[in-house]
């Protein structure tokens, strides 16, 4: 390889880089005390689930929204955890409240929950299980909440994954 090609190959690398960046809306959340409290109580919901998903939204400390599964009791299959937590706020309050909340979830958001967390700019996402993890425990659908934000030119979201992931992932051993 000349000069020439390596600069041209450089070139082409930073203007890549700079257009993905562009693109990103994924930014990685750091973990504060307060996020294990809150998982807990995630999982909690999680074990009262049709199938064991919870998910709980936090707005300064505060919980004002519990979500389970709840698929087979409302005969709705897009009752899923983080859709049901959106709704029992949305019945509540107003949508611009959420863009000041944290939502957690005791699994990784589905391309249909992590599309509803945009489209109500809830700015911040903890999950426990991750999509490759709960894939061994049950279908899902192979698109990460990461690839989804970084898809959406339109809304920020900082999302953090891993937190008490063993303890959700144990609820699909049981029964
Ligand atoms: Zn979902």
């Amino acid at each position: 390889m000349d000069r020439r090609t390596l600069l041209i190959g450089g070139t082409l690398l930073a203007a890549a880089t700079l257009t993905r960046n562009a693109h990103a809306r994924f930014k990685a959340a750091e973990l504060t005390a307060e996020d294990s409290y809150f998982m807990d109580l995630a999982i909690a919901q999680a074990k009262e689930g049709d199938y064991p998903f919870g998910a709980v939204i936090v707005k300064e400390k505060r919980v004002l929204a519990l979500g389970k599964n709840s698929s087979k009791r409302n005969g709705d299959p897009t009752a899923h955890a983080e859709m049901v937590a959106i709704r029992t706020f949305l019945a509540a309050r107003e949508p611009d409240e959420l863009k000041h909340t944290t939502l957690y979830a005791s699994g990784e958001p589905c391309p249909m929950c992590m599309g509803a967390i945009i489209w109500c700019h809830i700015p911040r996402l903890v999950y426990a299980a991750s999509i490759a993890e709960l894939a061994t425990k049950i279908g899902q659908i192979d698109i990460t909440s990461q690839q989804i934000a970084n898809a959406t030119p339109f809304a920020d979201i900082e999302i953090a994954g891993g937190l008490l992931s063993g303890n959700s992932l144990r609820l699909f051993d049981k029964g």
